[in-house]
């Protein structure tokens, strides 16, 4: 079975989609850390995001593995490296590139292969698993996404202000949502969650409900 959550920023998806999984024993995928491992070496390589073959070819020489929710990239792990301001903005300019995207949905598909999966992104209800059973796409108000941000940030140390953060994570969505490829939407069959004023716990009751529920069923 198939359980994609798809979103915006901020809207707490990989903390949902992990809990979730680990609640219903299911793998779990965050494929966005996939595009940030892609922004990563890019900017290691100094290689120019405007120069889109040159960017198409990072995937395809990249070796990534999630070993217990922490990503390893050619042997080295990266999870941290992968979260900081500058990979965020890279990222959402390498997942416009056509060839990166079909690489890393390729990628995607194979991990589902002969598996119980949760898996969150932009494009996983949609694009990547449009047969998905269960499909979920989470939003909050921007002005909540960007509070727990900042939050996140000043946890890992980082220095930010909300107004940046804000001002960020606007031009972010607004790019995911216009790129040409595989854009930022809800797939006609997800079931929209808010989880603007609502505890995680109570987000998470309801998807989980949900999935048993359908799980029953197919
Ligand atoms: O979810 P996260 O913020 O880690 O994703 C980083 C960037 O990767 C997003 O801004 C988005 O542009 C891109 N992304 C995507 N498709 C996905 C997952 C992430 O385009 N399935």
């Amino acid at each position: 079975m198939i359980v994609t959550i798809d979103g915006p920023a901020g809207t707490g998806k990989s903390t949902v989609a992990r809990l979730l999984a680990e609640r219903l024993g299911f793998e779990f995928l965050n494929t966005g850390a996939m595009y940030r491992a892609v922004a990563l070496v890019c900017l290691e390589r100094s290689i120019p995001i405007a120069d889109g073959d040159a960017v198409a070819a990072v995937p395809p020489q990249l070796s990534m593995t999630f070993r217990e929710n922490r990503l390893w990239l050619d042997g080295r792990d990266v999870s941290e490296a992968i979260r900081t301001a500058s990979v965020t903005e890279v990222a959402s300019r390498v997942a416009s590139n056509q060839r990166v995207r079909e690489h890393l949905v390729e990628l995607q598909r194979r991990a589902a292969d002969n598996v119980n999966l949760v898996t969150e992104g932009r494009d996983q209800g949609t694009i990547v698993f449009p047969h998905a059973e269960c499909k979920f796409f989470l939003t909050a108000t921007p002005e909540i996404r960007a509070e727990r941000r900042l939050a996140e940030l000043i946890a890992q140390g980082q220095d930010c202000s909300l107004e940046e953060i804000l001002a960020d994570q606007t031009e972010r969505d607004l790019r995911d949502q216009q790129r040409a490829c595989a854009p930022l939407r809800p797939a006609e069959d997800a079931v929209l969650v808010d989880s603007s004023s609502v505890p995680v716990e109570d987000v998470l009751a309801r998807m989980e409900a949900l999935v048993r529920e359908r799980k029953s069923i197919v």
